[in-house]
């Protein structure tokens, strides 16, 4: 059967290329090639995030979750006013940390599978600035990686915008597969972790923060904790940048040599002859074809996504509802074919869909993708749902393989 091939939404597959750095035995963090690839993965994080020259790229040792906290301890003292547009199981977890950090929460919440409108937000937030209550910050979850849904980004970062609220996104299951446009849409802070679409291992968690996403945290009334302070790291990372060694803690020297080779795949393809642009447009295009692909499968399949729109799916997962007389023994049947797939996440429907991932260099793999398709379908068979396997094959390779 050869080796499993991991299809889950993070970790992900890695390409070889990211498989050796990340193998490397750890640099020293003073090593000239440490500094080089520290210093080259930061400058290319605006490239990724298209973010302006003056943002702030950053890299810490962690995960999403680490990323999260950092963007509520720096933006944000205690009670100010914060809108969370709640699309899952992320989302909530925002919602939590923030009144951790002592904010004053207020939610737009979705039923699973949907996502606020962009223009409700827009009424929330003028409502309370008629109020004489403004937010600070609006947070939204760009991919809620339990539902599949994506918001619709630009527009809510418009709204935020257009309040003088900082607009954050939890773009942990999006940045490197979905359509980013930090510096145009007025983002203030987008942040991820390396296992997602980026295409690295995990353990680090990155973020990129606008010049007034920096200015909140210079007028902080209340210090964050040392080491999610942005004020303790920055001048690393500039350092770096500046390719000159500088410490606050101990980089993650492999995980770093592993997000340089992953961030040199995503971005070098324009390298030589073309704007780092148009190595975005190619990377989102074919997540977006992938995404279809399988949209075009699980439909042949029977199947139906958690998603309650077609513009709400993202590329970069897809959650699917168990079809009747399936329950969650599905992914044991599909991990039998040697396809890794994950069970649901969202509390609410927990039982009733499973998710596969489609990020990041897997995307490329014509032969696992297939055998992805074939896998679940041949598990829909073993469990009671006959499935046209073969049909699902044909309707993926017919978009898979569109120009
Ligand atoms: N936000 C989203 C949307 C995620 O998908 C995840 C991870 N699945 C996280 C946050 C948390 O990231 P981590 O597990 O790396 O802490």
């Amino acid at each position: 059967m050869g080796a499993p091939v991991l299809m889950i939404p993070g970790p992900i597959e890695l390409s070889p290329r990211v498989l050796e750095a990340a193998a490397t035995a750890p640099p020293s963090h003073l090593a000239p090639s440490f500094v080089e690839a520290y210093g080259r993965s930061l400058e290319r994080m605006r490239h990724v995030w298209r973010a302006a020259d003056d943002s702030q790229p950053m890299v810490v040792a962690g995960g999403g979750t680490l990323a999260m906290e950092m963007a509520a301890w720096n933006l944000l003292d205690p009670g100010d006013r914060v809108l969370v547009v709640s699309t899952g199981y992320f989302s909530e977890r925002m919602a939590e940390m923030l009144r951790r950090a002592g904010a004053d929460v207020h939610e737009i919440v979705a039923l699973p599978g949907e996502s606020p409108s962009p223009h409700a937000i827009g009424a929330a937030l003028s409502d309370a600035h008629a109020a004489g209550q403004p937010f600070r910050a609006v947070f939204a979850t760009h991919v809620d990686t339990s539902t599949g849904v994506r918001v619709d980004a630009r527009a809510i970062a418009a709204h935020a915008r257009e309040y003088g609220a900082l607009m954050v996104f939890d773009a942990v299951c999006a940045t490197g597969g979905e359509r980013l446009d930090m510096a145009a849409w007025g983002a203030d802070v987008v942040l991820t972790a390396s296992q997602k679409a980026l295409g690295g291992p995990p353990g680090l968690a990155l973020l990129v923060a606008s010049p007034d996403a920096l200015e909140a945290r210079a007028r902080l009334r209340r210090l964050p904790p040392l080491a999610l302070d942005w004020h303790a790291w920055t001048p690393i990372w500039r350092a770096y940048e500046e390719r000159r060694p500088a410490y606050f803690s101990t980089p993650a020297t492999s995980l770093v040599l592993a997000l340089d080779a992953a961030l040199d795949e995503i971005v070098s393809p324009s390298a030589v002859d073309a704007p780092a642009d148009r190595a975005m447009a190619t990377r989102f295009a074919q997540h977006e074809r992938t995404a279809d692909a399988f949209r075009a499968a699980w439909a042949a399949l029977g199947l139906s996504l958690v998603p309650a729109r077609p513009e709400l799916a993202a590329n970069t997962l897809s959650a699917i509802r168990y079809p009747e007389g399936v329950d969650a023994r599905l992914v044991g049947a599909i991990g039998q074919r040697g396809v890794v797939v994950a069970g649901g996440l969202h509390p609410a429907i927990r039982d009733q869909y499973f998710r596969v991932g489609h990020m990041g260099h897997v995307i490329s793999r014509e032969p696992d993708l297939l055998r992805t398709v074939r896998a679940v379908g041949e598990a829909l068979g073993e469990l009671g749902h006959e499935a046209p396997v073969e049909e699902a094959a044909a309707a993926f390779l017919d978009r898979y393989a569109a120009p």
